[in-house]
């Protein structure tokens, strides 16, 4: 496992929310908030996958809801 003196690599950043790097061990650390994951490689390609998954499922519920709010439009 890593120390925090190791130099990690920042792969993204988002301003305001946080940023994810990677150790040259492998170790993927992901920065939101206050809050700090540490995690392999290839659990943080699963949670990635994980997380598109998810914006995809969000993006199926958000035209649904659109969907409907444009119905109860045109009929009153
Ligand atoms: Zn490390």
């Amino acid at each position: 496992m890593c120390d925090e003196q190791t130099v990690h690599e920042t792969l993204a950043t988002c301003p305001g929310l946080g940023s994810i790097t990677v150790c040259p061990c492998g170790t993927v650390s992901l920065h939101v908030g206050g809050v700090s994951v540490r995690m392999e490689m290839t659990a943080y390609m699963q949670v990635a996958r994980m997380c598109h998954l998810a914006m995809l499922s969000l993006d199926n519920q958000m035209r649904t809801v659109a969907q409907a709010i444009t119905t109860s439009a045109v009929t009153h």
